[in-house]
């Protein structure tokens, strides 16, 4: 106990006392420790620490202060702890120490060196204040503070991930309506601009020019006979042709010229700042030059041509529509003229379409008003010098026109169909002839008829039962019967023509190739067809004993007809030299203007009771 102070001493003494006291009262944790003895003890500790550690001051005294600490050793501010120590100054922690019954408790430690008046250090006063409970809050805080960014976090990747899909599916919806525009103006199967497109194109064309020199130049082309493609190899034979030609027809486009799909087996082209109709034409030219080699279909060479149009305007009035029209009008007119060449369009085109178009209407009336007519060309044994056939040909009396001769209207007729009535008619009538000069010529050996069919008939599928209803209907020998097909049909080499050429053998009726020598087929491939006859051209006939080749031709071909048990006939005789070299030839049959044109029933029937020989 302090006594009664008086002077200096007095006053320092009991200041000592008084800061005595208010260390031991202190709430915080206060201990001093011995530097200069070994692992600098504890040498005091007040009533606040033994609270808040559970120690009483007889466990703690003479320990290290780490008794604190536990096991727990790798706390990053004992490192700071210990710096201080070593360096000798003050240090400001939070260090995680442990009760006596093992619970944690956060300790905030403020440390400083005590040194004496020489400046020797003496102790280290450690000051310490619990803040378990602060620290509890902290993390609580921490903790509620993390759960919110988690959750804020979490909202901002499903907002982001909801953005995304929002993206998708504007990416995927403007896909979709790229596609959709696509589709709305290119074709399908070629992806080449459309009808649509190239018409808008067409009249943006128009409306330019209108303000400029040059003009605007439509090419319209059409493939020549994609029909017969289509209908014997198939659509997808066909598809595969458009395919193709619009490959090749693409890639001789130039960068400012525009090709469009029309529709069907039409193309068109647009040219623009055009100087004048050769212009144009080159273009054509150079659209021919990229069809000209084969293409393999089915393993083999086919030759795709294409008719070409051509119209210029921009200078004047002319709509799209115009443009085309005369395009058109140019292409069918290249048609017409051969097909597989280009032709631009004249004013006077028009007149020519408008009489086709009254052709057309004539020539679908004309079976109503029974305005065909056939003509029969006798066929000439070489060998005993007569007459042992008569080939039916047909002719159209127009009832202002005159006699139309068949290569005027068949045409015409196959592409309006108009053929299979009228090739029905003309097998009918032509067994009734043969009928009827049975009949008549009684005792001679039965005089055949020959009836020409068109490629179109041959793939009508109704063709062997028409036949066989003609054959039944007029009571004609089928034998008596010959079909001439033209190459073309050969050519085709499809399996249904065969077919049909066997069913059609089949009735007993005999097959003939007409016009051989014209086409391309190959001797090879005729063994495989079960032909009878084949009829060489006149225009091989013709050059008879003037151009030698067509002399080793004509051998080569009736050689090789004998070899596969075939007959030759010789087309277009005219002269009795051609006669004798067809006769020195070994040639079976002929028939041309040397014996007879063609003629009407009656006369062909007066020169049969002539019975004539050559
Ligand atoms: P084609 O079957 O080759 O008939 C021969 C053609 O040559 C006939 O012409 C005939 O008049 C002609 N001709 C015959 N001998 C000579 C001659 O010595 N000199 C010359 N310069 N010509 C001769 P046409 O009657 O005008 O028939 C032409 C073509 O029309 C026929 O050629 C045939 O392919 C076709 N045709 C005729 N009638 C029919 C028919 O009923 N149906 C079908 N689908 N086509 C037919
Ligand atoms: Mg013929
Ligand atoms: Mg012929």
């Amino acid at each position: 106990m302090p006594k009664k102070a008086n002077g200096e001493r007095g006053r320092a003494e009991q200041e000592l006392y008084l800061r005595d006291r208010a260390i031991a009262a202190s709430s915080n944790g206060i201990v001093i420790s011995d530097p200069n003895q070994p692992d600098n003890p504890l040498i005091y500790v007040n009533r606040s620490f033994e609270l808040m550690t559970g120690y009483s001051a007889e466990e703690l005294l003479g320990h290290n202060c780490r008794l604190l600490q536990g096991s727990d050793r790798d706390q990053p501010a004992l490192d700071e702890v210990r710096a201080a120590i070593r360096e000798e100054r003050d240090c400001e922690v939070l260090l995680r120490n442990y009760r006596k019954d093992g619970t944690l408790f956060w300790n905030e430690l403020r440390l400083s060196p005590v040194h004496d008046e020489r400046g020797q250090l003496v102790n280290f006063v450690g000051v310490q204040n619990d803040v378990t409970e602060r620290k509890q809050a902290e993390e609580e805080l921490q903790r509620a503070h993390d759960e919110l960014e988690d959750r804020v976090r979490q909202r901002t990747a499903r907002l982001a991930e909801a953005n995304a899909q929002l993206q998708r599916e504007i990416a995927e919806r403007r896909e979709l309506e790229e596609q959709l525009t696509h589709q709305a103006f290119h074709d399908p199967l070629t992806g080449l601009p459309n009808r649509t497109l190239f018409l808008d194109h067409l009249d943006l064309a128009l409306e330019r020019a209108g303000r400029r020199e040059g003009e605007v130049a439509v090419l319209f082309m059409d493939l020549d006979d994609f029909k017969v493609i289509n209908d014997s190899l198939g659509h997808e034979v066909g598809d595969q042709v458009l395919l193709a030609v619009a490959e090749r027809l693409e890639n001789s486009m130039l960068a400012e010229e525009t090709l469009a799909r029309f529709g069907g087996d039409e193309f068109t082209v647009l040219l623009e700042d055009v100087a004048s109709p050769s212009d144009a034409a080159r273009v054509a030219e150079r659209i021919e030059e990229a069809l000209r080699a084969p293409f393999v279909l089915r393993g083999r060479d086919r030759f795709v041509t294409t008719s070409v149009g051509i119209a210029l305007g921009g200078q004047g009035e002319e709509r799209p529509g115009d443009l085309l029209r005369n395009a058109d009008l140019a292409m069918y007119q290249a048609k017409a003229k051969g097909k597989n060449r280009h032709a631009v369009f004249e004013p006077g085109m028009d007149d020519r379409a408008l009489e086709r178009l009254e052709l057309e209407s004539d020539l679908r009336r004309a079976l109503e008003r029974e305005e065909f007519r056939l003509h029969y060309q006798p066929k000439v044994s070489l060998g005993s010098g007569e007459i042992v056939a008569m080939e039916a040909l047909v002719r159209w009396e127009h009832p202002a026109r005159g006699l139309v001769s068949p290569a005027q209207f068949v045409p015409v007729a196959e592409e309006i169909d108009l053929i299979l009535p009228i090739g029905r008619w003309v097998l009918k009538e032509a067994c009734r002839q043969a009928r009827r000069w049975h009949d008549r010529f009684q005792g001679r050996p039965p005089l055949k008829v020959c009836v020409n069919l068109s490629a179109k008939q041959f793939q009508h599928y109704a063709l062997v039962e028409e036949v066989e209803a003609a054959l039944r209907e007029t009571g004609l020998d089928p034998a008596s019967l010959d079909l001439e097909i033209t190459e073309s049909v050969v050519m085709e080499d499809a399996p249904a023509t065969l077919a049909t050429l066997q069913e059609i053998k089949g009735l007993g009726v005999n097959l003939a190739i007409d016009d051989f020598g014209t086409g391309y087929s190959s001797l090879s491939y005729l063994r495989r067809f079960p032909v009878d006859f084949l009829k060489v051209d006149r225009s091989i006939i013709e050059g008879l004993g003037e151009d030698p080749k067509n002399e080793v031709l004509l051998s080569a071909v009736v050689t090789l007809a004998h070899a596969l048990d075939e007959r030759v006939i010789a087309e277009g005789v005219e002269t009795e030299g051609q006669l004798a070299r067809l006769r020195e030839i070994g040639c079976d049959f002929a028939q041309g203007y040397h014996f007879a044109k063609p003629l009407p029933s009656e006369a062909a029937g007066a020169l049969l009771a002539e019975h004539p020989r050559w």
